[in-house]
């Protein structure tokens, strides 16, 4: 169970860096583990997001505290710990700087739906702004879970994004999908300003559509796949492209 949950982390972070979240060794997913709720295994300090190891990930209590594991532990852990206290029903938190959204953060301007990607935030993404320092002790990590409150998502004002998932596939799905979003928001800018908007009526419908848990799922092992084939290695058999391992929960037969 450990050894799976420590694989999909390990892949989250290789995804995670494909796809712009990179920050050298900067940035940091955990996940709780289902049979202790109190602890949670997180990436290390001092190595790159898409560096982890069965050997170096470091296992942490809800305290902040490391319990087990040689590597440092991050000193923005308590990002992680926090959100995790404050929201029994999110198991996976991650934290990085992405490059449009922190540039987005400085705008000081709302996400808008323009896009799909736009429209799955169109429910509000808050910003926390109490600090643009890093987030290193309880007191602050709470404030950021307060902010957060039942939201997935939010913009840690000129500084970078937390997104919080009840899986690792949906909180990664979050971190890429607001960094797109705010990719083309400040395109849109730069082109003279958006004009053009998703329609009122038709928001939360786009944005349940958008954000399904299949979708998460099989975006998920649409980018290991595509990790593991860029460099040449083999894909495990659980991300391979079979119509075993294709979620179609959520599907309707329509195009989305
Ligand atoms: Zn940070």
């Amino acid at each position: 169970m450990t050894d799976k949950l420590r694989a999909k982390l390990i892949n989250a972070g290789r995804v995670l860096v494909d796809e712009g979240q990179g920050d050298y060794v900067w940035g940091h997913i955990s996940v709780r583990l289902p049979n202790e709720p109190n602890r949670f295994l997180m990436k290390p300090g001092c190595i790159g997001i898409e560096e982890m190891t069965d050997d170096n990930i470091i296992t942490v209590d809800i305290e902040g505290d490391k319990v087990s594991g040689d590597w440092p532990r991050h000193n923005e852990v308590f990002i992680h710990s926090e959100v995790l206290r404050a929201r029994p029903d999110v198991n996976c938190v991650i934290h990085t700087h992405p490059e449009h959204a922190v540039a987005f953060s400085s705008l000081g301007r709302e996400l808008q739906p323009m896009s799909n990607d736009g429209t799955m935030f169109s429910a509000g993404v808050p910003i926390f702004s109490e600090t643009t320092d890093l987030i290193v002790n309880q007191e602050r990590g709470k404030a950021v879970a307060r902010t957060l409150g039942d939201k997935g998502a939010l913009i840690l004002r000129n500084h970078g994004i937390v997104t919080a998932g009840s899986t690792i596939e949906h909180a990664v799905f979050l971190a890429i999908k607001l960094e797109k979003a705010c990719r083309i928001q400040m395109l849109a800018e730069q082109a003279g300003g958006p004009k053009l908007f998703v329609k009122e009526e038709e928001l939360a419908a786009k944005r349940s559509r958008t954000n399904r848990g299949d979708s998460q799922g099989n975006a998920f092992s649409y980018l290991v796949r595509r990790s593991y084939l860029r460099c040449g290695c083999e894909v495990p058999q659980e991300y391979q492209a079979t119509l075993e391992n294709f979620d179609s929960t959520g599907y309707k037969g329509g195009k989305g």
